[in-house]
């Protein structure tokens, strides 16, 4: 973990201890203090650097990947981004296997970093051949000496979470922390912080963020797994169609679903009140703390964890045209107006 120090020895030694920043203005209707954990600040610009160090590092404890191994992982961008940093530094092979909603720029960048990328189809069911999880499971099989680290069942992606994100909070906070909020895909951030908070301060509520489409908010509330409730969404980072093993829902107070649209504004609200260019499931998390605001009174003090930067979503949510192609916007070169529009 990032230490003070004038020199660092290798690029994965600058991961962690992102800044705790104050929300300002967009937060001036939100009762109590709201502090954003940015994690765009680590060098894969999002918190899976963490998880994604970690899990190779077990991997690596465990015996399962070994030098010159090829490491497949099923991303939507962030967690490949996190192992292609560990691939460069440690000398792996990595293999990427992302649905076709991800954006461009995620995969270009990957590829910049070495990586093979296997494009596959978002709106097929996770058991079908061509999906991204079936993909990975297919080719970690053929390939010999490789390790798929599978991010939604390893528990190496929480721990990450427990060991790092959530003493960095409590220390932040000064142990104040009230809330925490923040997007749930594999599930890993928000369970490693919850367990680590609750040990600290058992009152302290987690709120997870879904999206509509996804199944979480659903099981959590009445434990059935419904398929009803899987459709097609294009936020990019929080929901499921599965139940992840990371995720510990007996740790989450409650689950908040907002609207690929409401995210995608108010993530463009953040950069022009708050100067923080941030990804789109930044947006949904701040958008769940407006929709939950009457749980929170003068001495809540909130945390948000904002996942990764914007610059991976400048042809999309960033971008007037596709804004408004998709109904979002409603008329060009309104950014300044974004809330008047929403
Ligand atoms: N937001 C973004 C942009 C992500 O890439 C991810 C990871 N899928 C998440 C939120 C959710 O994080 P986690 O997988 O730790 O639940």
């Amino acid at each position: 973990m990032k230490e003070n120090v004038k020199i660092y020895d290798n690029i994965l030694e600058t991961i962690g201890n992102t800044p705790m920043v104050r929300l300002n203005k967009i937060a001036e209707d939100i009762p109590g203090t709201v502090l954003a954990k940015v994690e765009y600040f680590n060098p894969g610009h999002s918190v899976k650097d963490r998880m994604a160090l970690k899990m190779i590092e077990d991997a690596e404890a465990r015996g399962e990947l070994k030098p010159g191994g090829t490491i497949i992982e099923c991303t939507s961008g962030n967690t490949g981004m996190g192992l292609a940093l560990a691939a460069v530094v440690k000398g792996y092979k990595l293999i990427c296997t992302m649905s076709d909603k991800q954006s461009k720029e995620k995969m270009d960048i990957l590829r910049a970093m070495g990586a093979e990328i296997y494009v596959c189809p978002t709106n097929v069911a996770p058991e079908h051949p061509e999906s991204y999880y079936s993909v990975a499971t297919r080719l970690a099989s053929e390939i010999p000496n490789s390790f798929y680290p599978y991010q939604y069942d390893n528990l190496s992606n929480r721990e990450a979470h427990y060991e790092s994100t959530g003493p960095e909070i409590w220390d932040q906070t000064d142990g104040k922390i009230t809330h925490f909020v923040v997007g749930v895909g594999t599930g890993g951030t928000i369970s490693g912080v919850a367990k680590y908070l609750k040990e600290q301060n058992p009152n302290v509520k987690i709120w997870g963020v879904d999206s509509y489409g996804s199944v979480f908010k659903k099981y959590h509330e009445t434990g059935e797994f419904d398929e009803k409730e899987i459709y097609s969404y294009i936020t990019e980072g929080i929901g499921e169609d599965i139940l992840p093993k990371n995720v510990d829902f007996d740790l989450i107070d409650h689950f908040e679903k907002v609207t690929d649209r409401d995210g995608a504004l108010t993530t463009r609200e953040l950069a022009k009140k708050e100067g923080l260019l941030l990804g789109w499931s930044a947006g949904s998390a701040f958008q769940a703390i407006r929709q939950m605001k009457h749980e929170l009174d003068e001495n809540s003090v909130v945390v948000v964890l904002f996942h990764d930067h914007g610059s991976r979503y400048v042809g999309k949510i960033f971008n007037d045209d596709w804004m408004e192609e998709r109904g979002f916007l409603n008329h060009k070169n309104k950014m300044a107006k974004d809330l008047v529009d929403k």
